[in-house]
C-alpha cells in the first residue's frame, strides 16, 4: 500500500499548494487522481517519487508511507529502488538517444533482470522493438509517450505512477493508453493514475480522487464518481 497522510507541501518556503491531503492506494488496484490545471496533483506525485526537491518544493506536513514505512525525504533514486516508478507529464525522454538506449537508461538493475524488463517491455509495446535502434526524437507524439511509460516500467516498479498519460493524444489513441494501463495492472503493477479525462480514469479505476486547490474534495469509489450526475458536472466538468 502507498499512502499520504495529511501531507502538507510548499514551494520556494511560502507558496502553500498541498493542504493536508490523504489518499491510499491499495496494493494491485488502479487509483484515478483528478482535477483541474493548478489543483496540486503534479505536486503530489513529486511528493510520492522524491522530486519536489528539484522544483523548490517541500513537505512542510504529514507523511508518505510505502507499506507503513516513511519514505518522504528519501531521494528520487532510493525510492525507485523501492519500487515506484513515475511517469512525467511531456513525455520526457532522450530525444538524440535511441528508443533501447532510453529504456536501458530507466533500468537501474542488474544485467539478468534487464534482459527481462525489456522483454516485459517490447511484449507491452512491440512497435517500441520495432524501433527500437531508432532515434527517439523521430518517433510520434504518442510513441514517445509510450517510450516514457516504457522506461518507467524497466525499474521493474510495483508501484506506477502516471501523469497524464492521454493528454495530447489523438482519441483514437486514448484507449490503446487505458488498454494499456489496465494490461500493466493485469501483470501485477500498482498504478496511481492522474488524468483530466476523467472518463477514462474512472472507467478503469477501482476508486477516485478529485482535487481542487491543494485538498481532496472527493474520494469514492469509481463506479459511484462516474453514476452521479452533481458530482460529473461540478468536479468533473462532464455536465
Ligand atoms: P497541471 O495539470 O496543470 O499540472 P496540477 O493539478 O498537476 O496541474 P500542480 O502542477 O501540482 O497542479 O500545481 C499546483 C500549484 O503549484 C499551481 O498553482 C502551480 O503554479 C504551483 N507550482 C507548481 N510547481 C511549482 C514550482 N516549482 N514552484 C512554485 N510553484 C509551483
Amino acid at each position: 500500500m502507498l499512502e499520504v497522510r495529511n501531507l502538507e507541501v510548499v514551494y520556494d518556503d511560502v507558496m502553500l499548494v498541498l493542504r493536508g491531503v490523504s489518499l491510499r492506494v491499495p496494493a494491485g488496484s488502479i487509483v484515478a487522481l483528478l482535477g483541474a490545471n493548478g489543483a496540486g496533483k503534479t505536486t503530489l506525485l513529486r511528493a510520492l517519487s522524491g522530486l519536489l526537491d528539484v522544483h523548490d518544493g517541500e513537505v512542510t506536513k504529514g507523511s508518505v508511507l510505502l507499506d507503513g514505512e516513511p519514505v518522504h525525504g528519501l531521494r528520487p533514486a532510493q525510492i525507485v529502488r523501492r519500487g515506484v516508478s513515475q511517469v512525467m507529464e511531456g513525455r520526457r525522454i532522450f530525444a538524440e538517444l535511441t528508443v533501447e538506449e532510453n529504456l536501458r537508461v530507466g533500468a537501474h538493475t542488474a544485467a539478468r533482470t534487464l534482459a527481462e524488463n525489456l522483454d516485459r517491455v517490447y511484449g507491452l509495446f512491440p512497435l517500441l522493438k520495432q524501433r527500437r535502434a531508432n532515434v527517439s526524437g523521430y518517433l510520434s507524439g504518442g510513441e514517445q509517450q509510450m517510450l516514457a511509460v516504457g522506461r518507467a516500467l524497466m525499474s521493474g516498479p510495483r508501484y506506477l505512477l502516471l501523469d497524464e498519460p492521454s493528454l495530447g493524444l489523438a482519441p483514437s489513441l486514448v484507449g490503446q493508453v487505458r488498454d494499456l494501463v489496465v494490461e500493466i495492472n493485469r501483470q501485477g503493477t500498482t498504478v496511481l493514475l492522474v488524468e483530466q479525462n476523467a472518463p477514462m480514469a474512472l472507467s478503469i479505476a477501482a476508486h477516485g480522487y478529485v482535487m481542487e486547490t491543494g485538498k481532496i474534495v472527493m474520494d469514492r469509489p469509481a463506479a459511484e464518481l462516474l453514476a452521479d450526475d452533481d458530482i460529473k458536472e461540478f468536479y468533473l466538468g462532464l455536465g
